[in-house]
């Protein structure tokens, strides 16, 4: 049997930002079941930094990870990990009190304003006039380049002496006194510290060591590509306030996506033609780009718990066991702060200190208030 100080299940950003951390504190070993890291939710996301969108202790989270991502350590990357990419919130004339409301929240950070109709269409003129009565627009926000950031954490595990097993997926977990032994096919590993870093599969790994699932729940989202008529370059990504669809320039094209929210088990989930349909009709309603190629489509699954906020922690009735899961639609931007969240609540047991002062508190994300 080998030993590790921690083994971290899940290659995905949130467990490579976890065993990247963990690998500079002890021997780590990164268990990823598919064949490539990243093939789940990780791969499929819309890459998006945005402070104005999310709340509370998420948008700490989100807060407290720009530096890194604004400045990674010298050679985690070869090309910046963010490009500027400005966010409107629009809003119809029956959604003004939720513009508002929205408002009232964002418009204390920097760089976000809140704008009338007229100023959103000069913001994207591609917007159908009359269509937006109310917008924010948070200039300030950010595309990430997810797989830089993701191979970043994979390279710096290895640097730092870790290990990313691929087609590693864990088959049975069991607790012993000195903590866990792990086996994924042909190895079998005891550790200290197991991280469950498993997105939509983190429930079925807990089962695995008999330790009580969060009650987490994997939503599919669909998104697709159509070919942009005009230039995109400076056009912002634009959101219903209600998350009725949302669309995103990329070079040449625009990525967009219907933004539901349909529960179903952990899976390989795929995207739904209906979704992509009534996406279409609902962007092409709020804009004057006429959709008629749709050049791929893809689902993925954004997974929450009962009140939304992450789930990050050592379980208390579980020692050893610590959760890493719940990251919902935030996963990416929140992936920082995270992994050295996770890495210092392995191994102090407490919030490092700047992210307390950022206002991310160990109660509010640990795993058994699910267990009220
Ligand atoms: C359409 C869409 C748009 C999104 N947009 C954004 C955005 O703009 N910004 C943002 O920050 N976030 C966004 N997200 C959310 C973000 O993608 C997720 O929060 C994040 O990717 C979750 O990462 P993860 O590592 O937890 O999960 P995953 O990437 O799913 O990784 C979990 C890994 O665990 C592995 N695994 C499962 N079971 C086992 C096992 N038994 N043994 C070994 N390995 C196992 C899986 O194979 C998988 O690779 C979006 C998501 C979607 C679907």
């Amino acid at each position: 049997m080998e030993t590790a100080d921690f083994v971290v299940i899940g290659g995905g950003i949130a467990g490579a930002a976890a065993a990247y951390e963990l690998a500079a504190l002890g021997t780590t070993v990164l268990l990823e079941r598919e064949a490539v890291a990243g093939y789940h939710t990780t791969g499929r996301s819309a890459a998006l930094y945005t402070e104005a969108w999310e709340h509370g202790v998420v948008r700490s989270l989100t807060i407290a990870s720009r530096p890194f991502l604004e400045n990674p350590p010298p050679g985690f990357a070869d090309y910046p990990l963010l490009s500027p990419l400005p966010v409107l919130l629009i809003g119809r004339q029956d959604q003004v009190q939720t513009v508002a409301a929205l408002a009232d929240d964002a418009t204390a950070l920097a760089n976000v304003t809140l704008v009338d109709g007229g100023a959103a269409a000069e913001v994207c003129p591609l917007l159908q006039p009359g269509y937006v009565a109310a917008a924010i627009l948070e200039s300030n926000a950010m595309e990430i380049d997810v797989n830089g950031l993701h191979q970043g954490y994979l390279h710096g595990l290895r640097d730092r002496g870790g290990e990313l097993r691929l087609n590693a997926g864990v088959d049975t977990l069991r607790r012993t006194q000195a903590g866990w032994v792990v086996t994924a096919g042909e190895s079998t590993i005891s550790a200290g510290v197991v991280v469950n870093a498993a997105g939509a599969w983190a429930d079925v790994v807990a089962r695995l060591g008999d330790v009580e699932p969060v009650g987490l729940v994997p939503y599919r989202r669909t998104a697709f590509v159509f070919p942009s008529p005009t230039e995109t370059t400076g056009m912002p990504m634009v959101v219903d306030v209600d998350e009725e669809f949302y669309f995103k320039p990329e070079p040449g094209r625009f990525m967009g996506s219907l933004a539901e929210e349909m529960p179903m088990e952990p899976h390989d989930v795929r995207p739904e033609e209906i979704d992509v349909a009534l996406a279409i009709d609902r962007i092409q309603a709020a804009t004057t780009l006429e959709i008629r190629h749709v050049a791929r489509a893809w689902a993925g699954l954004r997974s929450f718990v009962a009140d939304r906020l992450p789930v990050v922690g050592m379980d208390p009735e579980y020692p050893g066991f610590l959760w890493l899961a719940g990251q919902g639609g935030a996963g990416i931007m929140t992936a920082p702060a995270m992994g050295a969240l996770a890495a210092a609540l392995a191994t102090e047991g407490q919030v490092p200190a700047d992210l307390a002062a950022a206002g991310v508190s160990a109660t509010a994300l640990a795993p058994d208030r699910m267990r009220v």
